[in-house]
């Protein structure tokens, strides 16, 4: 059998019909840009996480660079944010002429809220924090921490939408929740896409500025801005997707519970599972000592896996400019050496899930 780690098709043929009639719909209307569809899906979008407002970009990068610049978070200021987590985010902060300090995780693999404490200066503006690999972080205590410090709070869910945590949404719990729409995400689009979403009326509306030129009336521009907006097609392919993402999260979620009670390999730690954060899965990834040696052993069985993120923001070429060494975050160092993502997709068959937790059963030490 040939599985590999993702695959969008089966996404598609899900839905195929809904995402067929939309999308021709939207060809035949004639309006591809900031339409009525961008508005349906921002209003099914805001409601879906508990926030007031919605505003959709361009993809989950812009959605985090125009919320730090939202924030007037500028040059100098310091924004506190996971080691381990994929350079979209840190490239935000730089983006904005602001300063990386990273904080190791804790054993979830999100923000380790001690080492948080320690990490805030006087010239910390903001705590990006990011709900990896489908679970939500701590949100009660760094919620109370950025309070106490009077810091901005910005959530990263590009890999997060429609996880909960203590019952309440990833997204709403900051000053401001950031999702992409990357195709393979848990709300995945048919090309690039993001969205913002707040509570503050005043946010919402410099966001909206900021997405379109600077302007909110054609052709009056009141700040310089960008051109990062969410187009017709997408948003109405969207708008389908979120009508079943409860079902998507279900499915998602019996296939994660199938790893956690299928697998049975002492050689294969198995992720853990936050109380009170109900994880929607985005990535399944296990730790293991001799990676190589077991990814090697999953791909002779026609099994393709991936590693999320084999080399942490601090020590990438791109970042060699702050000065950070190897041994600077020991444990998302070591983490990016044992860490391995086990097929998980929407549509994967029973078959093919009983299939990877077999041979995952049958890797030995060589
Ligand atoms: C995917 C991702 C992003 C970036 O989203 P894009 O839409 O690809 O720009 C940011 N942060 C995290 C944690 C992600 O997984």
């Amino acid at each position: 059998m040939k599985i590999p780690l993702t695959r969008l098709d089966r996404g598609y043929e899900k839905f195929k019909e809904e995402y067929n009639t939309i999308a021709l719909k939207i060809l035949e209307s004639g309006s591809y840009v900031m339409g009525s569809h961008l508005k349906i899906f921002e209003d099914k979008f805001a409601s879906f996480i508990g926030a007031n407002h919605c505003i959709g970009v361009n993809s989950g990068l812009d959605a985090l660079k125009l919320s730090l610049r939202a924030l007037d978070i500028n040059a100098g200021d310091e924004v506190i944010v996971p080691a381990n987590t994929f350079i979209a985010s840190v490239i935000a902060i730089t983006e904005n002429g602001g300063i990386p300090v990273f904080v190791e995780p804790d054993v979830y693999y999100n923000m380790d809220t001690d080492l948080l404490n320690e990490s805030i200066t006087e010239r910390t503006k903001a705590i990006l924090v990011v709900h990896l690999y489908g679970q939500g972080a701590n949100m009660s205590k760094i919620s109370k921490i950025a309070e106490a410090h009077d810091l901005w709070l910005i959530e990263d869910c590009a890999q997060s939408h429609g996880a909960k945590v203590d019952d309440i949404m990833t997204g709403s719990w900051g000053d401001l929740g950031c999702f992409s729409f990357y195709p393979t995400k848990g709300l995945g689009a048919f090309g690039d896409g993001g969205a913002i979403v707040c509570e503050d009326m005043t946010l919402y509306k410099k966001l909206k500025k900021i997405r379109n030129y600077g302007s909110e009336k054609k052709y009056f521009y009141d700040l310089v801005g960008l051109n990062s907006r969410l187009d017709e097609l997408q948003a109405g392919l969207l708008t389908v997707k979120l009508s079943h993402i409860e079902t998507l999260i279900q499915e998602r979620r019996y296939f994660a519970e199938s790893y956690l009670k299928g697998i049975k390999n002492q050689l294969v730690k198995l992720p853990k599972q936050r109380p009170g954060c109900e994880s929607v899965w985005h990535l399944f990834v296990v730790e293991v000592e001799d990676r190589n040696a077991f990814q090697s052993h999953l791909d002779f069985w026609g099994i393709k896996t991936g590693i999320h993120y084999p080399i942490p923001p601090h020590l990438t070429k791109a970042y060699a400019y702050l000065g950070y060494d190897k041994g600077d975050f020991p444990i998302t160092e070591r983490l990016a050496d044992r860490i391995i993502s086990l097929p998980l997709y929407d549509g994967m068959t029973l078959s093919e899930l009983d299939y990877v937790i077999q041979v995952i059963n049958e890797y030995k030490e060589s």
